[in-house]
């Protein structure tokens, strides 16, 4: 899948939607989160358009290895890799997901806290 013109993560992909580019190759981009929930939170998208984690592992895993390289240069970047970080890809209504075009979550800088409370 290349593109769709209506989803907020192509249009920043294409440039068309300002962002600070952190991280970049011939298949992924880092940017920060515009509502950040840690004092590092960057968001890791392919370039072309997913919407799931299921779509990439149908059409093209390979990505999923590109985002996870992603994550480590950034985290290096950022130099969090050593006091840590988390990594999160939100699927679908249960996980959380606002935005169809799938991203992992670089979450640091500081203590992340639980997983998940009640
Ligand atoms: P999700 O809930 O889909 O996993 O996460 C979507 C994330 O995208 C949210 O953390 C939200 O703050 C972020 N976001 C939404 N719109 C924009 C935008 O226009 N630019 C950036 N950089 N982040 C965005
Ligand atoms: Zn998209």
């Amino acid at each position: 899948m290349a593109q769709k013109d209506d989803c907020i993560f192509c249009k920043i992909a294409r440039g068309d939607i300002p962002a600070e580019i952190i991280y970049e190759d011939d298949t992924v981009m880092a940017f920060p989160d515009i509502n950040p929930a840690t004092r590092v939170h960057v968001l890791i998208i392919p370039k072309e358009h997913y919407p799931t984690t299921m779509d990439v592992a149908d059409e093209n895993p390979a990505i999923a290895g590109a985002m996870m390289k992603a994550a480590v240069a950034v985290a290096r970047e950022k130099n969090i890799e050593k006091s840590g970080y988390r990594l999160i890809i939100n699927t679908n209504d249960d996980g959380g997901q606002e935005i169809y075009h799938v991203h992992m979550h670089l979450l640091g800088g500081e203590r992340v806290g639980p997983l998940r409370t009640r």
